[in-house]
């Protein structure tokens, strides 16, 4: 087995160990890029004379003893949304260019503070605006598990890295799904922390009530292990809660007994691939035989949440994309005068669908028709984080599908937006609400293509989805297979 196939908490242990180098440990990932990235394509930017240096420099402080980082020397994938000082950023959008930033986002300086080698920016749909890594403006990423399928998004390469050992583990982020979708599209572990567990600054803003940053692992350990390593209050981030960090791996042990999981009623309705409800359901009943008491809750405005979402996510965007003007980032057009250089830069610089979504909330912000989308939207959000308050006075987490069907083929929904938008249906209304949520692999279709399901949780109750997700993962044995890229 190649030392890239490691878990991320195995990896540490192992160089702390001594059974083998940081250098060798980003070697191996490099060799597995070399011969798999070819197909998959994954990556947008590599970084490998960095890596190694941060490699060396982890190894001289592994051989000090004086460090404990479960993060020390392990290399790590980055969505290529998040600054990273001097390396190439580009959000997967033409308009950026060659951008190059100032500054390391808080994330990506913790991960360096914990000695993590950064291996490159993973591919993702531009500006996070996508469920299948399509609307990257480079090229598609291919799913591990069949290179004829998306591997979701918009973190798609984030998630098609660690299914192909391509990295030991990813960040990713998530405004509507895009953590989990993919996680579940490639069969890994993919967790959105509550908003405000996690620092955003540094991270290109996409719809700002919503975006989080979080882990995209093999493992639900390591989901643990990495959310510590990036929690915490940022002066930086005003929206950063000052709540102290737990010891997520710490509380991972123990059983599930008398946890009251939710089941939402609304989550299970027609349109779902019957596998995909098969193996979710089967799944419950494991959680009923580990000791948890399973109950049908409802979530009443959950048929609004897609609708909602695209009202406020597009004018969010609409606003934070304001930026890209041609004077301060990335491509400027030759124009005769400013107004005509804004209007080529955006012209040229933007995809179809960023474009799309600028339109539509410059549409629902504009004067007339404010108090009838967006601010109609924002009420019913806020029927939606109540449904969610009354369902967990009576549940500690809720358990539904990730996605509604597996991953589909390449091109199978970019001519239909509104196809492509129910990919999410499952996963917006966490964000709407603001609650923190994981998806983790339970089980696969006919075709061997990988199920995920979704544990949500209170507030800021990472842990009790870390450890429900945690004791199904160690009683089942999905987190096991892995996709044999080689036999394609
Ligand atoms: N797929 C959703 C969208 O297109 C969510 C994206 C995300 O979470 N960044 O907006």
């Amino acid at each position: 087995m190649s030392l890239a196939a490691l878990t991320l908490h195995d990896a540490g242990e192992k160089l702390r160990a001594g059974e083998f180098t940081s250098v060798e440990l980003t070697e191996a990932v490099f060799e597995r890029i070399a011969a798999t990235d070819e197909r998959i394509h994954a990556y947008l930017t590599l970084d490998r004379e960095a890596a190694l240096a941060q490699a060396r420099a982890a190894d001289a402080r592994l051989r000090a003893k004086d460090d404990d980082s479960p993060l020390l020397g392990v290399p790590i994938a980055l969505k290529d949304n998040f600054l990273t000082q001097g390396l190439r950023t580009t959000a997967a959008s033409k308009i950026l260019g060659e951008f190059l930033p100032p500054y390391d986002a808080t994330t990506v300086r913790k991960l360096r503070g914990a000695g993590a080698v950064i291996v490159g920016k993973t591919n993702l749909d531009e500006f996070a605006m996508g469920s299948s890594a399509e609307n990257s403006a480079f090229f598609s990423t291919r799913n591990p598990w069949d290179l004829e399928r998306i591997p979701g998004g918009s973190s798609g390469g984030a998630a098609a890295a660690v299914a192909s050992d391509q990295c030991i583990a990813a960040l990713g982020t998530d405004t509507g799904g895009s953590i989990r979708q993919p996680a579940a599209c490639c069969g890994v572990v993919g967790l959105k922390p509550t908003y405000g567990r996690v620092s955003r600054y540094g991270i290109i803003a996409f719809a700002s009530s919503m975006d989080q940053v979080g882990p995209m692992t093999k493992d639900v350990r390591d989901a643990a292990v990495l959310l510590e390593a990036i929690a915490g209050h940022d002066p930086a981030d005003s929206t950063s809660v000052s709540r102290p960090v737990p010891r997520y791996s710490d509380g991972l042990a123990g059983d599930i007994k008398g946890l009251r999981v939710g089941i939402p009623k609304e989550f299970f309705v027609a349109g779902m691939q019957a596998e995909v409800e098969q193996s979710v359901r089967r799944a419950i009943g494991e959680l009923e035989k580990s000791g948890a008491g399973v109950e049908e809750i409802s979530l009443p405005h959950t048929e609004y949440a897609v609708a909602v979402y695209y009202i406020v996510a597009t004018a969010e965007a609409s606003s934070n994309l304001a930026r890209y003007d041609g004077m301060r980032y990335g491509c400027r057009a030759g124009a005769k005068d400013l107004t005509e250089t804004y209007r080529i830069s955006r012209a040229d610089g933007f995809g179809a669908e960023v474009k799309r979504r600028i339109m539509l909330g410059t549409y629902v912000l504009s004067a007339g028709y404010y108090d009838a989308y967006y601010l109609k939207a924002q009420r019913v959000r806020t029927l939606i984080r109540r449904d969610f308050d009354e369902a967990f006075k009576r549940c500690d987490v809720i358990v539904t599908p990730t996605a509604p069907t597996t991953a589909f083929n390449l091109g199978a929904k970019t001519q239909d937006p509104l196809q492509m938008y129910l990919s999410d249906i499952y996963t917006i209304s966490i964000n709407l609400a603001g609650m923190p949520a994981l998806s983790l692999p339970c089980g696969f279709d006919q075709d061997c293509m990988p199920i995920g399901m979704q544990v949500i949780g209170k507030h800021f109750d990472e842990a009790t989805i870390l450890r429900l997700a945690h004791h199904y993962e160690q009683t089942t044995e999905w987190h096991k297979k892995t996709p044999k890229i080689e036999d394609r």
